[in-house]
């Protein structure tokens, strides 16, 4: 038995047999120059080319995937770029170079600029921009590519790397495990292997090559481990462990229909975070309470352009309707730092710390228009559900009373143009720096809620980049300030009767879930494949346990400790990340 570790990217276990995508060869590109008349032949069978390609990612497509649906909806954008296909056509006609090797170097070119951005979204978006015109190619070339149709059902899929738009294999040959010598925990192959469920394992490097075909292997996809041709003692082992897996799963399931509360009924709100309308029926499908954060700046990262208020207006609607009258917060635009939009460009700000700039609601604030357009959609949807609107990165009164003042005059000006809304609509702060969370108890006045984004809140509080691998051990959720000011938002809230929730990957962890509901919080919002795992946690405990957990944790004076001796309190596997 030979053991191989990479990264997990998509947890689960699998006992099967494997199947290696044999290594797809380098496209040579036709490196010859033409002459003038073949331009015009040339240019027509990339164009050609191109549609075969726009149909293929169409016939690759499952409708029944969001997230799928989305990517490869980038994807067509991308065929149509006029300006990136004019581009093309310029320097073919001009070089007189073949159009393989035009289409090629411009890719390329476009890729390596976004990747040496050295931004997370813009290196995917590079690997998309491959992904794609490296198609276009393979069909130029007479698409001499694997046929993935090949791959038999059930099997561990092994190959150096696979792409997004070969993805459908996932839904299509049901694999029980994916493992790739590359990828990265990241990009959107990850995100679909998480989405389809499919146990996986990336990044195992080189010896990846030493799994063949036929091989039996086991893959601990959450321990990131692959066991090739393991002996008898291993097989067992893993036969016991995927039994109490599909235990665990079934057992889960059982929660979706249930409300959460604790061993002797104190009642919780579990609802869902979303990044795209799709999203709420997942989270209507896993059994939340309603939406407690709704990330709209991701609706204008998928469009990579400003939307118009009808277009904000059906998406919101749309989400309101799906959560048939279950609350629903929508965050206003929380674009700029580490979440770019079109609406940063309008600022055309070149900022040496982003992170500390023109971002979130300081953005709304300083583009009065574009904050005002998303609060008419809002306002506009209000009618439709139950919606709450949260302004993200209050820092201060100042800021609070501005956004407060520009939603009335949105109010205002619908009611003098007798377009109905509800004048209702709770408007409440996402609390994430440590400014809001220490005046929490004035702010209390003037905001209908608040709603913990812990991500943030520590990432400002401790001065640790989010996204920053390097730094990523010391990203302290259980940090005593960090505790100190929640447990004081918390004490605010109560003393001025508004509601309360988390919305920070903090609860969605079960120690966070333990310790934040001993504070006293009652209402949490995390993925959506999240919901049941805490409702299933919050049923093995009684408030008064809860409650002396982080009773007994308050003395220690680091936030390891704190976590560690929460750990205590949970079982073996009573909630798997
Ligand atoms: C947070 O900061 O905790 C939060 C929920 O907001 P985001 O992750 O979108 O910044
Ligand atoms: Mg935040």
């Amino acid at each position: 038995m030979i053991t191989l570790q990479g990264i997990s990217v998509s947890p689960g276990i699998a006992n099967a047999q494997v199947f290696v995508i044999p290594d797809q060869e380098e496209n040579t590109i036709n490196t010859s120059s033409i002459a003038p008349s073949q331009i015009e032949q040339q240019w027509t069978d990339f164009l050609q080319a191109v549609e075969q390609v726009k149909n293929d990612i169409q016939t690759l497509n499952n409708p029944n995937n969001a997230e799928q649906c989305q990517i490869f909806e980038s994807y067509s954008l991308m065929l149509n770029d006029t300006v990136f296909i004019d581009q093309i056509k310029k320097k073919h006609s001009s070089s007189l170079l073949h159009i393989e090797n035009v289409v090629f170097t411009e890719y390329k070119t476009m890729a390596d600029t976004l990747r040496l951005s050295g931004d997370d979204y813009l290196s995917q978006r590079a690997d998309d921009i491959c992904d794609v015109f490296g198609r276009v190619i393979a069909v130029l070339q007479g698409n001499k590519r694997f046929d993935f149709e090949t791959i038999p059902q059930n099997c561990v899929i092994v190959a150096k790397n696979i792409l997004p738009t070969d993805a459908f294999i996932l839904d299509k040959k049901k694999p029980a495990a994916l493992l790739l010598q590359e990828g990265s925990n990241r990009g959107h192959l990850a995100i679909l292997t998480r989405n389809y469920g499919v146990p996986a394992v990336f990044g195992i490097g080189r010896l990846c090559s030493s799994i063949k075909n036929g091989m039996n292997v086991i893959v601990d996809a959450a321990q990131a481990s692959v066991y090739i041709e393991p002996d008898e003692q291993t097989v067992e082992i893993y036969k016991d462990k995927m039994q109490s897996q599909q235990q665990y799963n079934s057992e889960l399931a059982s929660f979706i229909e249930k409300h959460a509360k604790t061993k002797d009924g104190t009642k919780f709100g579990i609802y869902a975070n979303i990044s795209t309308v799709e999203e709420a029926q997942t989270a209507a499908d896993q059994g939340a309470a309603g939406i407690g954060l709704f990330r709209t700046e991701f609706l204008f990262i998928s469009e990579d352009r400003l939307l118009s208020e009808d277009e904000q207006f059906e998406a919101y609607k749309k989400v309101l309707q799906i959560m048939q009258g279950k609350p629903v917060v929508i965050r206003t635009l929380d674009s700029g730092a580490d979440k770019h939009t079109a609406a940063d460009s309008i600022t055309s700000a070149d900022e040496k710390n982003p992170l500390l700039g023109l971002r979130a609601i300081r953005l709304c604030l300083s583009n009065v228009e574009l904050f005002k357009i998303q609060l008419r959609a809002l306002y506009r949807a209000s009618v439709f559900g139950n919606l709450k609107i949260e302004f993200p990165l209050i820092c201060c009164k100042e800021e609070l009373d501005k956004a407060l003042d520009i939603a009335k005059q949105v109010r205002a000006e619908l009611k003098s143009q007798k377009i109905p809304f509800n004048a209702n609509v709770p408007l409440g702060i996402m609390v994430e720096t440590a400014s809001a969370a220490l005046s929490a108890d004035f702010l209390a006045k003037y905001a209908d809620f608040f709603s913990i984004g812990t991500n943030d809140l520590v990432q400002y509080s401790l001065g640790i980049d989010r996204d920053n691998p390097g730094v990523a051990p010391l990203f302290d959720e259980f940090n005593p300030s960090i505790l100190r000011m929640i447990s004081f938002v918390s004490e605010s809230a109560k003393k001025a009767k508004i509601d309360l929730s988390v919305c920070g990957e903090m609860a969605s962890s079960p120690e966070g879930i333990i310790i934040l509901a001993g504070l006293g919080i009652r209402d949490f919002s995390m993925g959506a494949k999240n919901i049941s795992k805490a409702k299933r946690l919050l049923s093995r405990f009684t408030l008064k346990e809860l409650e002396k957990a982080a009773k007994d944790v308050q003395f220690f004076e680091q936030g390891s400790k704190i976590k560690e001796n929460l750990r205590l309190l949970l079982p073996n596997n009573l909630y798997s990340r």
